[in-house]
């Protein structure tokens, strides 16, 4: 059963703990998240455009609290926080001025008569979410499903409570019903229970294998439909023609970035042989030039990582990794601190019999695997457990998407690490998940589409 506490990662001090839901609690929020379906399924999306937009409104004059309280729980730096609120005010903005056309009805031609399909609410939605980007996890299913006009329940992991009432409060400040979004901390008994509540009509995971497992067996039990955002092994691969400048850029925070701790971060670095020294020496320069202290001071570019415990797991895996061949290239010197820092590291041997070679290691840790040909580097970049994002760095722009074509990732990014947008579609394929969210794909991913049919003459 997990633990709801807020832990602040530079100093692993308790800020504060917070008591599971109650039944009572979680019978409340279901019957005011069914009461606001059934009135929402009765108004147009448009009509809570102009709410989101005062959602955003209240994001912006709580930019810096939320921000704060984000590196206050899990560590990221201030900046980095600061980025993820205005990533989720465009997210709440593309909704409210685009959702209302894109859930019009839909025509269908057909001789049968005069067919449509409607893009109707579906009910309560739940959304179990990571602690990696406390705030764009949430607005990611939120968003949608508020001008689609399904209430969320919010399970958020135990480690970001404080972030998690706190986008709940700003919601409702915004003038939002109640049950647009209601935060509770419930235990994995407590899901299972939720799910199987006949007003919940799906549910949204974002996070590990694990997570992603255990809740859609639960879902899948109760035939509830999922979307499923999980892990990945990011391939990035270095063809020999890339550019110098670019893939400097594209490296200097691409393992970095969020301490490393991004689904979609570029975690296996495969680089043909003709590049190899200089992928080396650029990843290593990088990591070398980190200066590690508090996430909310500006001069900080290390942050810790979310958790001790996930250092200690992070640490785990590559003493294993090790005991298999895997040779440190590089580790960043030893840091004086009592926080939750992990050395960022280069790592290099990693053959098909190491444990490693198809795990996701969450942190400042680069693998990098040397191939002779781009067609080595695609069957390699292939034979992974996850298929969710990658990269590839190449001057021949045509050339570089057919290479994106054959790797089996749901996202790709030419000349650029990973990367999110509104408007673009984010999921995997393989054991990274399924389904998409952001875009016009995330809106319907709880929708029914509903066929209407007159065929009458
Ligand atoms: P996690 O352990 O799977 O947790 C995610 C959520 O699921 C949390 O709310 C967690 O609650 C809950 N959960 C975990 N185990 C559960 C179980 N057995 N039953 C019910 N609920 C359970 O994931 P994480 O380690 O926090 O997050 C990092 C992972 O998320 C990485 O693998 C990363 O790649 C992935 N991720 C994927 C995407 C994407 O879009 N594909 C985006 C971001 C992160 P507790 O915290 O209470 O355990």
């Amino acid at each position: 059963m997990s633990k709801y506490e807020s832990i602040n990662p530079y100093t692993n001090q308790l800020i504060k703990s917070y008591p599971d839901a109650t039944q009572e609690e979680i019978e409340q929020a279901l019957a005011a998240g069914e009461k606001l379906y059934l009135t929402w399924r009765n108004q147009l999306p448009a009509t809570r455009s102009q709410l989101l937009h005062q959602i955003v409104n209240t994001f912006k004059k709580h930019r810096e609290e939320m921000a704060k309280t984000m590196t206050l729980e899990m560590g990221k730096l201030y900046h980095e926080s600061l980025e993820e609120v205005d990533l989720c005010i465009s997210i709440c903005n593309y909704y409210a001025e685009k959702a209302p056309k894109m859930l019009e009805p839909t025509p269908l031609e057909t001789n049968l008569g005069t067919a449509y399909y409607l893009k109707q609410s579906t009910g309560i939605i739940m959304a179990c979410e990571p602690w990696n980007f406390p705030l764009y996890q949430v607005i990611r299913v939120f968003a949608p499903n508020f001008m689609v006009g399904n209430p969320i329940i919010l399970k958020h992991a135990h480690n970001v409570p404080a972030s998690a009432q706190l986008t709940e409060k700003i919601i409702q400040e915004a003038g939002a019903p109640k049950a647009s979004l209601q935060n509770l901390f419930l235990s994995y008994a407590q899901i299972g229970d939720v799910i199987a509540d006949k007003r919940v009509q799906g549910v949204a995971v974002t996070g590990s294998e694990r997570g992603g497992s255990s809740v859609a067996e639960a879902a899948g039990k109760n035939i509830k439909k999922s979307t499923m955002e999980l892990g990945g092994n990011d391939p990035f691969i270095v063809l020999a023609d890339a550019d110098s400048t670019i893939l400097k850029n594209v490296l200097s925070d691409a393992r970095t970035y969020n301490c490393g701790q991004v689904c979609t971060s570029s975690k296996r670095i495969i680089v043909v042989e003709s590049r190899y020294d200089e992928v080396m020496n650029i990843l290593q320069h990088t990591f070398a030039s980190l200066k590690p202290g508090n996430p909310l001071d500006k001069e900080t570019s290390l942050a810790p990582m979310n958790s001790q415990k996930a250092a200690d797991k992070l640490a785990a895996q590559i003493k294993k990794g090790i005991e298999h061949g895997a040779e440190v290239a590089y580790q960043y010197p030893e840091i004086e601190s009592s926080g939750a820092f992990f050395r960022p590291m280069i790592l290099t041997n990693i053959d098909q019999n190491n444990p490693l070679f198809d795990e996701e290691l969450f942190g400042p840790v680069a693998e990098v695997f040397k191939v002779k040909d781009e067609e080595e580097a695609i069957a390699l970049a292939n034979n992974s457990s996850f298929g969710l994002g990658s990269s590839v760095i190449s001057q021949n722009k045509a050339h570089a998407q057919e290479v994106a074509s054959e790797i089996d990732t749901g996202m790709t990014v030419i000349n650029g690490r990973w990367i999110t947008a509104p408007e673009l579609p984010f999921g995997g394929v393989k054991k990274s998940g399924y389904g998409r969210e952001l875009s016009e794909l995330g809106l319907m991913s709880f929708v029914n589409e509903h066929l209407v049919i007159d065929v009458s003459k």
